[in-house]
C-alpha cells in the first residue's frame, strides 16, 4: 500500500472513531434527558447488539431499518427513552410479545440488568436469531420462547405472572389487549409502543377493554430526536381477573378481532 493510501485509511478510521465518540456522547445526553445513565459498557453492548442485527439482517428480514442512525434512534433509542411512562424496577418480570429481532427487549436488558425478560415470537428462526443474540451479549437475565402469544397466555407458568408486556409494532390495539393483558397479573401494565395515528385504534379497541375487563388506556406522547417522528405508549393496568377464554385460539384474535 503506498503512504498515499495509508494516511487515508488513517484519517477515515479517526473521523470515524471521532464520529463514534461524538455520537456516544449525544446518545447519553438522549439517554439523560429520559432520566436514564447509561455506562460505557452498556453502550458497548448496545453498539454490539446494532451491529449483530445489522449482521443477521443480511440473511434474516429482521428489520427495514438500516441506515445506522435511523436503528440508534428508531430502535434503540425509542426502546428505551420510553421507561419513565411505564417504570421497570429491579426484580420484575417483564414479557416482550412479538420480538422479531430482539426489539424492545434486547436494548431493555442490557440497561436494566436486574430485571427477568421473556422475549417470544411465533418465528422460530427469529427467535432462534435472538438467542445467538442474548448468548453474544453475554445476558444472563433473557429468556427465549418461539410461541404465539395466544398458546402462552394459557400457560399457567406464564399466565397473570408478568409485571409488564411489552409489544412494539406487533397487531393493531385491539388484537394487542386480547395477547397481552391475560399475561399480566393483577394491577400489571400492558405497553403497546405505537406510531402518532393512535386514535382509530384507541377507539377500536372499546370492545376488547370491556371483554378483557380491563381499565381504558393511559396515552402518552413523545418525540424521537433529529425530526424523526412522534410516538405513543398506551398503558393498560389489569384490575380485574381476565376470563379464561382469552385470548382465543391461535390466528383468531387478528382474524375476529373483538
Ligand atoms: N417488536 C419488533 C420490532 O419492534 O422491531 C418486531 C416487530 S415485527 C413487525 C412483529 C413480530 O411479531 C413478528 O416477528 C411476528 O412474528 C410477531 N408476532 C405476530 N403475532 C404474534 C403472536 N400472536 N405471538 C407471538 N409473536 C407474534
Amino acid at each position: 500500500m503506498n503512504y498515499y493510501y495509508k494516511q487515508k485509511l488513517f484519517g477515515d478510521l479517526v473521523s470515524v472513531l471521532k464520529g463514534m465518540v461524538g455520537f456516544h456522547q449525544t446518545f447519553e445526553k438522549w439517554m439523560e434527558e429520559a432520566g436514564l445513565n447509561i455506562t460505557d459498557t452498556q453502550f458497548k453492548k448496545l453498539t454490539q447488539y446494532v451491529d449483530l442485527l445489522k449482521k443477521k439482517n443480511e440473511e434474516l428480514n429482521l428489520t427495514s431499518i438500516t441506515d445506522p442512525k435511523e436503528v440508534w434512534i428508531k430502535h434503540i433509542l425509542d426502546s428505551l427513552i420510553t421507561v419513565p411512562f411505564f417504570k421497570i424496577k429491579p426484580g420484575m418480570k417483564v414479557m416482550d410479545v412479538g420480538t422479531g429481532g430482539g426489539l424492545p427487549g434486547i436494548p431493555l436488558a442490557i440497561m436494566f440488568p436486574s430485571v427477568q425478560f421473556v422475549l417470544i415470537d411465533s418465528t422460530q428462526k427469529k427467535i432462534t436469531a435472538v438467542e445467538e443474540f442474548v448468548k453474544e451479549l453475554g445476558l444472563k437475565n433473557v429468556a427465549c420462547i418461539a410461541t404465539r402469544a395466544e398458546t402462552i397466555a394459557h400457560h399457567p407458568s406464564h399466565r397473570d405472572q408478568y409485571d409488564l408486556v411489552l409489544t412494539r409494532a406487533v397487531a393493531p390495539l385491539r388484537v394487542l389487549i386480547e395477547l397481552t393483558v391475560p399475561l399480566i397479573h393483577l394491577y400489571g401494565n400492558a405497553i403497546a409502543y405505537k406510531g402518532p395515528e393512535y386514535i382509530s385504534e384507541l377507539s377500536q379497541s372499546q370492545n376488547a377493554i370491556i371483554k378483557l375487563k380491563s381499565e381504558p388506556p393511559r396515552v402518552y406522547q413523545y418525540s424521537l430526536p433529529e425530526g424523526m417522528g412522534n410516538r405513543t405508549i398506551i398503558q393498560i393496568t389489569k384490575k380485574h381477573v381476565t376470563p379464561d377464554v382469552y385470548p382465543r385460539r391461535e390466528g383468531i384474535p387478528n382474524k375476529r378481532p373483538l
